[in-house]
This record gives structure tokens, sequence and C-alpha cells, in this order.
């Protein structure tokens, strides 16, 4: 699956920023032990964790071209952008993402909406640039499509503990003020061929989308599963998750709704190509890549 592939009507372009391995998994899967990594190890390494024990993670947006829009789904780090709690993602001056953009064929003017899948800092960075000491939206004649429950969740945790979530700030209140914001429940249908599908765990209104007509189409899943192991292991949460136990059950429930139809499932973050389909082994599921 390369990064541009084509879903009846649709095209869809992975815009990639990304690619390593950043975190250790025992850290950033909290229930998961040496054991089960040594169970599974056949296929996990190095492919999905890397020798060290890190999680191979993509950061990547998906733009689809519809024949109607072009959406822009999640935004990944950004640049310029204050991130002391992780390194990596500290001050990035990196032109992998806009060349990516180009690319594909896309400008920035291109954009006529931009979904956030939900408002954590790898989700939202390029929401925003910097220009003359300001942030400012990123994509000017783009809508950007937040769920209310989520939007309302993080402004209250902004004004709370700014510390904590610095990328409210600078990648999600500055769209807001710009009045491109368009709040909408995660369960909002765009068009004919654009439906949010509530995904809520990780986040506390996290949506996954759907595209394309049945027997034609994809989700672009977002963050509510990180590595194919939380398809054999619905129940695994990851450490930033509001609430793990309902991420299991939205990822129990979707792959239950698609394991039997050809429909892609998109992933934000396993490593490349991403995508793929979740079909049904034992008591949950495995990821057969696309
Ligand atoms: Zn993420």
């Amino acid at each position: 699956m390369a990064t541009r592939f084509e879903i009846g009507s649709i095209t869809v372009h992975r815009i990639i920023e990304q690619e390593a391995a950043l975190f250790d998994a025992l850290q950033f899967f909290p229930t998961l032990t040496r054991e089960l990594i040594d169970e599974n190890r056949g296929w996990l390494q190095p492919r999905f964790i890397d020798p060290a024990g890190k999680v191979m993670l993509c950061v990547q947006s998906y733009l689809l071209e519809t024949p109607h829009h072009h959406i822009l789904i999640d935004t990944c780090v950004g640049n310029h952008k204050q991130r002391p709690a992780r390194p990596f993602w500290h001050l990035m001056n990196s032109d992998r993402y806009e060349r990516s953009l180009a690319a594909a064929g896309f400008g920035v003017d291109d954009i006529d909406f931009v979904m956030c899948t939900h408002l954590h800092v790898d989700h939202v960075g390029w929401n925003t640039r910097l220009e003359n000491g300001r942030w400012v939206p990123t994509f000017p004649k783009a809508r950007y499509v937040f769920a209310d429950r989520e939007l309302e969740f993080w402004t209250r945790r902004q004004k709370d503990n700014p510390e904590a979530c610095p990328w409210v700030e600078d990648s999600v209140l500055p769209i807001v003020a710009a009045d491109r914001a368009e709040i909408v429940t995660s369960a909002h249908v765009l068009n004919d061929l654009v439906t949010l599908i509530p995904t809520p765990g990780h986040t506390i209104d996290h949506y996954s989308v759907h595209v394309g007509r049945p027997g034609a189409d994809a989700v672009v899943t977002g963050d509510m599963i990180h590595s194919p192991l939380q398809a054999r292991y619905p129940e695994i949460g990851m450490m930033t998750d509001y609430d793990s136990q309902q991420a299991a059950r939205s990822r129990r429930t979707l792959f239950e709704r698609f394991c039997e139809a050809p429909t892609l499932m998109c992933t934000a973050h396993f490593p490349s190509p991403s995508v793929g389909r979740f079909v049904r082994r034992k008591e949950a599921f495995d990821f057969v890549e696309a």
C-alpha cells in the first residue's frame, strides 16, 4: 500500500511527518507484560516493536480527495512548538510534512476541511503555523472539524492546567479564535460519502471517519488503536487513554462491524504501510496489511 491509493471515487494520500521507534512498549501500553511480548515476538519484532523494545510509530495525516472536497484528517506534530515533555517533538523544524503534501499535489490553500479525530498533541500540530510570532491557521480556507465534547474537555483542561497541554493553546484555541472551527457531534454526517463514527475511550469524544460507499469504503481510525497488538488483545490500553475500558469496547465494536467487509482501515500510527483490515481471530482480531 503506497502513500496514494483509490477507494471508489476517492483518492487517499498518506502525508507522513515522521516514522520512528518513539516510546518504550511497556510504558506505552501499561498493562502489557514481558511475557506477552515474548509470546508474540515472532510477529511483533522487529516490525511493530523494535529490538530495543520501542513501539514503531508512523505520524501522518490522511488526505481524502473526494469528488466534493479535500479533507485532511489529523495534522501530526507541527513545527516550532514547545513540547518539553516530548524531546523528539520539541521545537520540530522539518520540511518533511510540507514536502509530502506538495508531492501529493496539494498546497495549504487546497484543503476544505481539517478533521481532528481527537485533540492530542500529535493530531493537531499543523492546524497552525507561526507567522510573525502568532499562531495562525495553516490551511486558511479550511473549516476545522472538532467534536463538541472533545473541544470542551481540552478547553477546560487548558484553563485548569496549561502546562499539561501546551498544544491546546498553540494549535486548537487559535482556530476557534479565528472562527475556523466547525463544532459537531462525533456522529456527524458531512455528506453521503463522509460520516464520523464515535470511537470514545482514548479520549473523551474521539471519532473515526468512515468514507465511501459499501464495497468501496475505508475507515480512518485515528487513535482508537495504536498497534496490531491491540487487535489481538483489545483490552490492552495505551498510556494516555482517557478510559481504557471504553477504548477496548470501541475497538471491539468497530472491528466487529467491519471485519467481514472489504473496508480498508487506515490507522494513524501503525508503521507503513499503515493500512489493512482487521479480521476475526479467536475471541478477537488480527491485522492484515493491505
Ligand atoms: Zn496519536
